[in-house]
């Protein structure tokens, strides 16, 4: 069993970035920009946010922090996107998610123009994902893809199955593998027999938030698994995936953490440096 390592190759990730945002910086005299909102003080966001700034600050990206309060009105949230979005120095937008409940989100989303979309959360970005054309794709997701590249594991041909369909991972998630000349299986909680399914995948995703859902009954003998789910049991992390036994069948799995989560936040480094590229080119 090999051991998919997201936190090593998400140092890869950023370390690259940092010498793509030198180079870009060298040739048009301007750093790649991206800005983050945050209303209100939910704790978890705050976490986010801060790492977000963190990795932009390692990667060379410059960033644009804007704190507004949880009763910010719908206008004046509007009014900063807006802003952004006329911003050249910005090449990247990012509200941080949930919003507080009397803000219309949707409203906010749609002022983030497609080119400036670093969370590839927009209709147009999630069209163009569906039509296997260039656009940019949500990290999370993203990133599983980027640990399959670079361990070598190539979906084509392969069965895979993708347990959760949310707009955010398994529903992008489902889109890329097919890209990548998969056959996909789409599975969700009105799966009729899930055991079986995610049995015959050579390549099982689960992105379920139920902690140790997928047990070693449903995993085939070598097959690959990604486990994107976050939970927190007794003050501890933990994934979607048995890891204890399911690591004894799997040919390569991802721990939690050190697996999916940390490249989700160097995807998103790697989709605002692509922003920037497009928007010059
Ligand atoms: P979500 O929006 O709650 O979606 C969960 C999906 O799982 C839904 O499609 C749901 O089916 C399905 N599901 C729930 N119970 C099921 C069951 N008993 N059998 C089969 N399917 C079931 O969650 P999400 O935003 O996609 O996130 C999923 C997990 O990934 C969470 O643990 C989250 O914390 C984690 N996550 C991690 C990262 C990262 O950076 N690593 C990023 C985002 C999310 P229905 O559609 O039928 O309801």
């Amino acid at each position: 069993m090999t051991l998919i390592e997201g936190k090593k190759v998400a140092a890869e990730v950023r370390a690259e970035l940092k010498a793509e945002t030198a180079a870009f910086e060298a040739q048009y005299g301007k750093k790649v920009g991206l800005a983050v909102v945050l209303v209100g003080e939910d704790p978890a966001s705050q976490v986010y946010v801060r790492n977000k700034i963190k990795g932009c600050e390692e990667a060379g990206i410059r960033s644009f922090a804007h704190y507004l309060p949880a009763d910010a009105s719908q206008k004046q949230v509007e009014e900063l996107v807006a802003a952004l979005a006329a911003d050249e120095s910005v090449h990247g937008i990012l509200v941080q998610l949930p919003l507080p409940g009397h803000l219309d989100a949707d409203r906010i989303l749609a002022l983030i123009p497609t080119e400036k979309d670093v969370d590839g959360f927009s209709a147009d970005n999630i069209g163009k994902l569906a039509l296997n054309e260039e656009g940019t794709v949500a990290c999370t997701p993203f990133g599983v893809m980027e640990l399959l590249r670079r361990y070598h594991i190539d979906p084509r041909g392969k069965r895979a199955v993708v347990v959760g369909r949310s707009n955010i991972v398994g529903r992008p998630m489902a889109l890329l593998l097919l890209n990548a000349d998969a056959t996909v299986t789409v599975c969700h909680s009105r799966t009729a027999d899930l055991k079986e399914e995610c049995a015959r995948a050579d390549i099982l995703v689960a992105a379920i938030g139920k902690p140790k859902f997928i047990a070693a009954e449903m995993v085939k003998d070598g097959a690959v698994v990604i486990d994107v789910g976050i939970n927190r049991v007794d003050g501890k992390l933990v994934g979607d995936v048995d890891f204890d036994e399911v690591s004894k069948k799997a040919s390569f799995i991802t721990p939690v953490p050190g697996g999916v989560g940390p490249m989700t936040i160097a995807m998103l480094l790697k989709n605002a440096v692509a922003c920037a590229k497009r928007a010059v080119r």
